[in-house]
């Protein structure tokens, strides 16, 4: 007998590489290219404070969100990166021992957290051009979780058919990982549905489209029972998730909608452009509601391109995965970023 035989056995997520070498295009990761607004570069963090717990329940923060989307706090749970958030959401949701569902082609911390936690899973199929199909959803589950957009394939679900599916499992709980859905047309989120139903939980991060991956901010709304769960179990787990400096930041970004209007319709504008140019050099471009793209070639294998790439300084996602080994996912950068990518593309495709 040896202690190696009681360790659970975990297959680890696997982050996107971070360079250290900050002179690099990193478009590989889903970051925003734009810092984060002067609210939160301007707010002078009084260290002395740092000496104290910060508050456990967050409530600055709570109270910012809670305002900025018309719900109660009670409505609102915050966590580490919206990753914090869904893990927490797992633990706390999905015992049913009946299989969760999550999409083939989707988030992969979704199994890794299944594996941890020992829920069972089963994973629909999209369809071949990386739709999800509300039908496959409803069959008998222990929950459902999927990204909307979807990542990695950036596509959009209409609200119509998110609707479908937490309306077809009043008995288990419905997660839409909205990591990416402020750079999707408005009226797409699920929040709209939250009062409609109790078994909807909305997560969101504070990574992408407020520009702040750095502080680890996520958060989830749902009706108040919802929250109330994660919340017991959250304070089952780790009273102080969130220091003080993500409180503090947290909130002037939220204060400044403005900028973070601005900076999400300049990479949805960015987006647009470099997906029609991916078309002109013989890519197909899923279409994207998120900030990034997933894209591949009509002839050169993506790994091929994810490889020269890299060492041309450029970095890409690339998935050795069923289905998706010939695409690559591509983060949009800034203006010159983008087109420097669209050079380098147009280089390395003519030598071929
Ligand atoms: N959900 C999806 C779909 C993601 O792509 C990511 C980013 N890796 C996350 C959640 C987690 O983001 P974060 O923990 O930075 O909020």
């Amino acid at each position: 007998m040896s202690w190696k035989e009681n360790v659970r056995q975990v297959e680890p997520y696997t982050p996107g590489e971070q360079p250290k070498d900050q002179n690099v295009i990193k478009l590989n990761t889903n970051e925003n290219p734009y810092g984060p607004s002067d609210k939160v570069k301007n707010y002078a963090l009084d260290f002395d404070l740092l000496r104290k717990y910060p508050d456990p329940a967050a409530s600055d923060l709570v109270n910012a969100l809670a305002d900025y989307h018309h719900v109660d706090p009670a409505q609102v749970f915050v966590g580490v990166g919206s990753d914090d958030v869904l893990a927490m959401a797992f633990l706390t949701f999905f015992n049913s021992g009946h299989p969760i569902l999550f999409p083939d082609i989707s988030y992969s911390f979704y199994p890794v957290w299944a594996e941890l936690y020992k829920i069972p899973f089963k994973t629909p199929a999209l369809t071949e051009d990386f739709r999800i199909e509300p039908s496959d959803y409803l069959a008998e589950n222990g929950g459902v979780v999927f990204p909307n957009p979807n990542a990695p394939t950036a596509r959009l679900l209409p609200l119509d058919a998110v609707e479908k599916i937490v309306a077809g499992n009043p008995d288990v709980v419905v997660i839409v990982d909205e990591a990416y859905i402020d750079f999707a047309p408005e009226g797409s989120s699920a929040l709209s549905l939250v009062d409609k139903y109790e078994n909807l939980l909305v997560v969101r991060t504070f990574s992408k489209s407020r520009s702040m991956a750095g502080l680890r901010i996520g958060y989830a709304i749902g009706q108040k029972d919802l929250i109330a769960c994660m919340q017991a179990v959250k304070y089952s787990f780790n009273s102080y998730t969130m220091n003080r400096p993500s409180i503090l930041y947290g909130c002037a970004s939220v204060a400044d909608d403005e900028y973070f209007r601005s900076t999400v319709g300049k990479i949805v504008a960015t987006r647009e452009w470099f997906s029609e140019e991916l078309k002109k050099l013989g890519f197909l471009v899923i279409p994207s509601a998120a900030n990034f793209v997933f894209a591949s070639h009509s002839t050169v294998p993506a790994e091929e391109i994810f490889r020269e790439a890299r060492d041309h300084g450029i970095f890409f996602r690339y998935f050795k995965q069923p289905r998706i080994d010939n695409y690559l996912r591509i983060t949009i950068g800034t203006d010159e970023e983008m087109k420097a990518v669209v050079s380098f593309l147009l280089d390395i495709l003519h030598k071929k």
